[in-house]
């Protein structure tokens, strides 16, 4: 059993409490580790750290800043193995993946923003010879940093990595159902000499510290990323105090797709879109829009590639392609989103059953990849967020059918279109309602462009220039000349 500990002041501590919560591999249905279940005592000591450290770390010259970080991101290269285990174990995700993907993704995160920060300058706006303006950006101060389970250390890093590279302290809060590679993040921090109180790592439950951390009233800004009925919660607390919001919230991405684009190119990036690391990425696309006079073919062509490809189990075998869903609770909670489909008329193409994988993982939490169809765009699986390896197909006869189906969500985070018109494909582009649109791809990211979505996707953006002005203040000097 390993026991996690809380990084407050650049110590590894245990909770206040003393207490702590079981954290179990998805895979297996077993205990592996316990994770502080630490409270608001807790996310104060973390406050004092930060709040402490804050002088001496804002005015740390940036370039020595980003080479603390980039020592940050060579340690985790060298523990890539240990972490992609670790990721794995805790969240379900197949190895190969966490090793080609998320750690990997995690180190750039790291690295990007450690050498961005020596890029990053602001404005001036000269009034002819009358005046001239020029703006100051500054740390906030201590700002907190939530993140969810889904990608562990990508999206925990993509918060925490902006908010030190702009000289900010963080007390940050990863999910307490993966909190594995953030408590071995910490142990990064303290070998490559961050100073202790620049990030404090605190774990536990979102009603407890998460709401902590965003309910304190010298936490100046936070940047969360998780649900959208979270994200309305964290907005009504911390609107009044006017914080500072970064909210990336749910999707419900559609992919649409034409008769005349790539078949084969499309076929394979939309198994790929549907399903990877178990359809638990914000950016899946989880309805399918296919033009009727191709919409046969597809289906035949996805069914059989995904039934085929899709190899279900063991997420530390190299052969498995779909992994465990990270936990019990989530497990069922997709589990009842495909019964419902079935009551609202839907027919299961593939999937739809629990699996049951022989050996260690028996008593696991998979669910075969599952693809329905003939259910109206309007019903509750296809308008409300599922998060799970299930996809629905659709087919459409104009584009205009196509945006208003494709748009008739609560909302906006990510489109994929499939065309090899040109004309059509930014046409619809414009017209398709969210943050990222993908073009003949899929989650092909370049880290600075601006991340985020639209209507009830989130508040804010992240990415370059973007997260790097979220968390800075702005402040506009104007000399008479
Ligand atoms: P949740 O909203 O349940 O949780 C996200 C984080 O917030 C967790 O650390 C959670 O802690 C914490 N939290 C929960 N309640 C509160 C609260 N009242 N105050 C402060 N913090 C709180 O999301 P999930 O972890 O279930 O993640 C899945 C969701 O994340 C999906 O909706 C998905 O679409 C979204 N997501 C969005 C992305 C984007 O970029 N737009 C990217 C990835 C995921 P605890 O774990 O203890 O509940």
């Amino acid at each position: 059993m390993i026991t996690l500990q809380n990084y407050i002041n650049g110590e590894l501590i245990a909770p206040v409490s003393g207490a702590y919560l079981s954290n179990t591999n998805p895979a297996t249905g077993e205990v592996f580790s316990e994770c502080p279940d630490s409270d608001e005592r807790d996310v104060d000591l973390a406050y004092v750290a930060a709040e402490n450290a804050f002088e001496q770390w804002s005015n740390t010259p940036a370039e020595k800043r980003g080479r603390i970080m980039l020592k940050i991101s060579e340690l985790l290269e060298r523990d890539l193995q240990l972490f992609a285990e670790a990721e794995t174990t805790d969240q379900g995700k197949p190895l190969w993946l966490s090793k080609n993907g998320e750690i990997p993704r995690a180190i750039s995160n790291i690295r990007f923003f450690g050498t961005a920060i020596e890029h990053f300058s602001s404005e001036a706006h000269p009034m002819g010879n009358h005046a001239i303006n020029y703006t100051l950006r500054s740390p906030i101060g201590v700002v907190g940093c939530i993140s969810p389970w889904n990608l562990p250390l990508y999206l925990f890093t993509w918060k925490i990595a902006p908010a030190l590279a702009t000289g900010n302290c963080v007390v940050a809060k990863p999910s307490e159902i993966t909190p594995y590679t953030a408590y071995l993040f910490s142990k990064i921090c303290i070998e490559a000499g961050l100073p202790p109180g620049v990030l404090n790592i605190v774990h536990g439950l979102g009603h407890k510290v998460g709401s902590a951390i965003t309910s304190h009233p010298s936490i100046k800004a936070i940047s969360f990323t998780g649900g959208t009925k979270t994200g309305a919660e964290i907005a009504k607390v911390a609107a009044p105090m006017f914080k500072k919001l970064s909210l990336e919230l749910g999707g419900k991405n559609p992919n649409i797709i034409f008769a005349d684009c790539d078949f084969e190119a499309m076929l394979a990036e939309t198994v790929r879109s549907s399903f990877l690391n178990q359809g638990e990425i914000c950016l899946c696309g989880s309805r399918i829009f296919i033009e009727r006079s191709i919409y046969d073919k597809f289906k035949s062509a996805f069914v059989e590639k995904v039934k085929t490809e899709l190899v279900v189990g063991d997420p530390m075998n190299p052969k498995t392609k779909t992994g465990a869903i990270v936990s019990k609770a989530h497990f069922e909670k997709v589990l009842s989103y495909i019964e419902l489909a079935k009551q609202e008329g839907g027919t299961v193409l593939c999937g739809g059953e629990v699996v049951k994988p022989d050996g260690v993982c028996a008593n696991g939490w998979f669910i075969a990849p599952t693809i329905i169809e003939g259910l109206p765009y309007t019903c509750r699986t296809n308008q409300e967020e599922i998060f799970g390896p299930v996809v629905t197909l659709s087919p459409f006869d104009t584009e205009e059918e196509v945006l208003k189906m494709a748009n008739s969500t609560e909302y906006g985070l990510a489109a994929t279109i499939w065309t090899q018109d040109v004309t059509k494909a930014h046409r619809v582009a414009q017209l398709v309602k969210s943050g990222i649109v993908w073009i003949n791809c899929w989650l092909l990211r370049d880290l600075r462009t601006p991340f985020g979505g639209v209507k009830s996707s989130g508040v804010g953006r992240e990415g370059g220039l973007e997260a790097l002005r979220f968390f800075t203040e702005a402040k506009n000097i104007c000399v008479k000349l």
